[in-house]
């Protein structure tokens, strides 16, 4: 038996340039796994051959934190050598296959780090993307060597009564012989070729509810959903959501479920959300776990569309993987596209369609535009890495979803395709055609939309369009308008820039679609007609644009035009356009296109908040908001015709990052201080109506978690946080004197009565973050009543680390929540909810003037790091803009980055981020 310690050598970079085929192909693998916690043996039965296209040279194996005990060769003990952790073998066989024994250990019970096989409850389970796979056995770890897998478990029948891996079920029983007593087996084969990232198993105490369910081509598949026992009566939205899953897909894209049985576990010890394994997804149980006393609207929303995801990349993904890990966006990028596009296809009607819209642009904005303006920008596919785990980001997720979208919208090739659906789902088509079965690349996919629809704007901008592809940054799209009343003319100059990014000095032009309209001063859009001749048969133009500069002349326009640019936010870009107060309120109170505005309502505030920032007029006391910008907003909170859901999205402040995006120096305690002066105005000013509102939408009948009853919820939590604001600030609300003085009470009373978590949560999240007496009490109740639910234990946590800072309490409040019983660091979900909702989430508690914040996130990274370098490499990137915050924040942050960096020990993670972070 050999010792081996983890490869410590310094950290390489990945290059895409560089990439290689592989020098062997395996074409099969039989595993045979003896589970034990504390010391679980593999063996690993291959069959392989080189590849004729590539130089002879040895076999080089990738592993980690391996115990190795044999190596065979067909039969024979071979020769072998470990290098830099590598098992490196010569001499092998010129032609034809070979066999390759490699027996191992592990130490599953030891891994903290959730990568590989690891214990969760006494259970086992495997995370293998992007590099666990070699935590398991010696094998080629990179994602173009796909591979035919059988899987024997062995292990205590009492213990782990469940023994799953990818694929079905061929054998299993109890184990003879000696010293097999009380143990059984199972033998699992995967009928599909995969790469080791998507290999999985699980063994332990599990219970599942079971679908049959028949495809279009009448097939019979079995869908599983596996958890804890006791955690049955959380399921049923899961298999819902996966049920609508397979039918979504086959119908929109006539990809049909390829597997006899589809298996969903879940686990409360998860690093990401959820991981799409061949046949055996595993889940974080934030992703599964679900009823209406324990999950709110966003849990069941969330878990439909992870649920969504995972599935669908069944397809993208597992079927079609990527080349190497720089092309991780074709398999991540187009899932996301997919499962938003599978949320929207789910909603009622064009409303909810665009509130999901709005939500989803919302998350680019607020986390993935910040990315690509800081020290870890990179481009959707990145050039280089040090840690794959680090490029696991919203750019590449979110991003990259957005450049597949606009692909949709440029694969259109005319009026009878408008939206470039039917153009797109051609192009996927013609891509599993061409690549099913192979690892590709991002160029690979882009070629297939385009090569499927020869006569739209992608196919002939294709090599132009790709540069979303290669260069980071986030465009800015500067319009300015005019408007010739004697020929009735409208014209749009446009000019895009992008700024630098590390290692991008100068950027070429992006190919943008910009989706516009006109609208006049009845409100409704004006007809378009181009100075061409052509005109638009719809109320939009879709204006592709590809120079640095270019304008656009519309005719027999016959009033000065609002233009609204950019509908349906058709291109990832930051768009400028120097819109007076007047057009933004006819945007906001008539825009035929919801996303526009909603948008209108937010630069209004944003133009605020902006203004009040540079003066000092809120220490002399001057109300933030203006008198038009609030009877717009009461105007939409009446309004007899729109959603409740759009009327909570456009009544909520931009947030407190997405306002820091806004400026070049970064005071994130004056920002604090503006938006809640805002938030304070618009509680106080529309009081009467918030009243209104809240009532207007009690609950009605049973709780559903559909769109249109969640909005309903999400107003009146909206509503009841503003009138317990307003009751804050007008005198003593703790007598409960006047009107305003009842609500904190109401709220308690909603907290206790509610019958679903989003009601109860809403009730709780008002009283804790208007500061009231009654938080204390509720919090306790809320603890006390769902002490044994780890999920939602997570939001009780994340909630007062989360909370309104009033005077530096929330600092302290969260070092003794590290205290609490309950609380557990080795839990990533749990670490998540304390930490993260405090450094990430929380800017005006975080960046404090004493620094004490930036202590606190150091020694967080550190620790963490000793016990889970992927958890503690998010944690590390809370301070990725310290660059742009004014002082004293810029130099406490710099030196509490320096502290990190300075410690020799750091994992590759997390030295990536700081590296980074620190350098010019
Ligand atoms: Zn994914």
């Amino acid at each position: 038996m050999l010792q081996l310690r983890d490869s410590n050598g310094p950290a390489a970079v990945i290059r895409r340039a560089d990439y290689s085929a592989p020098a062997f192909w395996i074409d099969s693998v039989h595993l045979t796994f003896d589970l034990d916690p504390a010391k679980t043996r593999v063996l690993n039965k291959m069959t392989l051959r080189r590849n004729p296209d590539v130089s002879v040279q040895p076999l080089r194996l990738d592993g980690e934190a391996l115990n190795l005990a044999r190596v065979l060769v067909n039969g024979q003990g071979a020769s072998f050598k470990l290098d830099g952790g590598k098992l490196v073998l010569e001499n092998l066989p010129l032609e034809g296959t070979f066999e390759l024994e490699i027996f191992t250990t592990c130490e599953p019970l030891k891994n903290t780090s959730l990568s590989g096989l690891y214990v969760s409850n006494d259970s086992f389970f495997t995370q293998c993307e992007a590099e666990g796979f070699r935590r398991i056995t010696y094998f080629l770890d990179r994602p173009d060597v796909m591979a035919n897998y059988t899987v024997t478990l062995r292990a205590d029948q009492q213990k782990y009564p469940v023994l799953l891996s990818n694929g079905n079920l061929m054998d299993s029983g109890a184990l003879g012989g000696v010293g097999n007593e009380g143990r059984h087996f199972a033998t699992w084969v995967d009928p599909h070729k995969k790469p080791c990232y998507l290999f999985a198993l699980v063994a332990g105490q599990l219970v599942c509810r079971e679908q049959r369910i028949t495809s279009r081509a009448g097939k019979e598949h079995l869908l599983q959903v596996y958890v804890r026992p006791g955690d049955m009566d959380k399921t049923e939205h899961a298999m819902h959501s996966l049920m609508a899953s397979v039918v979504w897909d086959e119908a929109r894209f006539g990809l049909a479920l390829d597997l006899e049985r589809f298996m969903i576990v879940a686990t409360s010890d998860f690093n990401m959300g959820a991981m799409e394994n061949k046949g055996l997804n595993i889940f974080n149980t934030k992703y599964v776990l679900a009823n209406q006393a324990t999950a709110t609207d966003a849990d069941f929303s969330n878990i439909e569309s992870v649920v969504g995801h995972e599935y669908f990349h069944n397809w993208t993904g597992n079927r079609i993987t990527c080349r190497d890990w720089c092309q991780l966006s074709l398999k991540e990028g187009l899932t996301v596209f997919r499962d938003q596009e599978f949320s929207m296809d789910l909603c009622a009607d064009a409303s909810a369609r665009a509130v999901k819209r709005i939500e989803d642009v919302r998350v680019l904005r607020t986390a993935q535009f910040p990315e690509d303006a800081g020290p870890m920008a990179h481009p959707v596919r990145p050039d280089s890495y040090i840690e794959i785990n680090n490029f696991y980001t919203v750019t590449i997720y979110e991003k990259g979803a957005e450049v597949v979208r606009m692909m949709q919208t440029l694969a259109t090739e005319g009026a009878s395709d408008p939206s470039g659906r039917a153009g797109f789902a051609k192009g996927i088509t013609l891509y599993f055609a061409r690549h099913d079965g192979h690892a590709v690349t991002c160029d690979d996919f882009a070629q297939s939309i385009a090569d499927a629809n020869p006569d739209s704007a992608l196919a002939r901008l294709l090599p132009q369009f790709k540069r979303w592809y290669s260069q980071a940054g986030t465009p800015r799209l500067r319009a300015r308008g005019s408007y010739d009343a004697a020929a009735q003319t409208y014209t749009l100059n446009l000019r895009q820039s992008c700024a630098a990014t590390p290692g991008q000095e100068a950027k070429e032009p992006f190919v943008i679609p910009v989706s516009l309209g006109l609208v006049g001063s009845s409100g409704a859009d004006l007809p378009l007609q181009l100075q061409d001749g052509s005109t638009s048969s719809h109320g939009s133009h879709l204006l592709v644009m590809t120079q640095a500069d270019e304008s656009i002349t519309f005719v027999n326009v016959a009033e000065e035009p609002v233009p609204s640019i950019l509908r349906g936010f058709s291109a990832p870009v930051l768009l400028d356009f120097d819109y007076s107060d007047a057009q933004l309120l006819t945007l906001l109170a008539f825009d035929p296109d919801p996303f526009n505005r909603w948008e209108a309502g937010q630069r209004l505030a944003l133009r605020s908040a902006i203004q009040l920032i540079a003066s000092d007029a809120l220490l002399t006391g001057a109300t933030p908001l203006n008198d038009a910008y609030i009877e717009a907003m009461r105007s939409v909170l009446r309004h007899p015709a729109l959603d409740a859901a759009f009327k909570e999205l456009v009544l909520t402040l931009p947030s407190e990052t997405y306002i820091a995006e806004q400026l070049e120096v970064v005071d994130p305690q004056r920002i604090h201080a503006v938006r809640e002066a805002m938030r304070a105005q618009l509680a106080s000013a529309l009081a009467a109506d918030w009243q209104w509102a809240f009532e207007a939408h009690a609950p009605n009948g049973a709780y559903r978690p559909d769109t249109v009853s969640s909005g309903r919820r999400a107003l009146t939590g909206l509503a009841l946080t503003q009138l317990c604001l307003a009751a804050r600030d007008s005198g003593d609300p703790s007598t409960g004197s006047g009107q305003a003085g009842l609500w904190p009470g109401k709220a308690y009373q909603r907290f206790k009565d509610a019958d679903n978590m989003t009601d109860r949560f809403n009730a709780l999240n008002a009283l804790v973050n208007s500061g009231h007496a009654l938080a204390t009490p509720a919090l306790a109740q809320f603890h006390t009543l769902f002490k044994n639910e780890e999920l939602v234990l997570d939001k009780w946590f994340a909630l007062q680390a989360g909370s309104c800072d009033r005077g530096g309490q929330v600092l302290p409040a969260v070092r003794q929540l590290l205290k609490h019983p309950d609380f557990n660091l080795r839990n990533p979900n749990r670490a998540r909810s304390v930490i993260f909702s405090y450094c990430s989430a929380n800017p005006g508690a975080f960046h404090r003037a004493d620094a004490a914040g930036y202590v606190f996130w150091s020694e967080r990274v550190l620790e963490l790091d000793r016990i889970n370098p992927q958890v503690a490499a998010r944690l590390a990137r809370a301070l990725d803009r310290w660059k742009k915050l004014a002082e004293p924040y810029r130099s406490s942050a710099r030196q509490a980055i320096e502290r990190v960096a300075d410690k020799p020990e750091l994992s590759n993670d997390v030295r990536e981020v700081v590296s980074r972070a620190l350098a010019d």
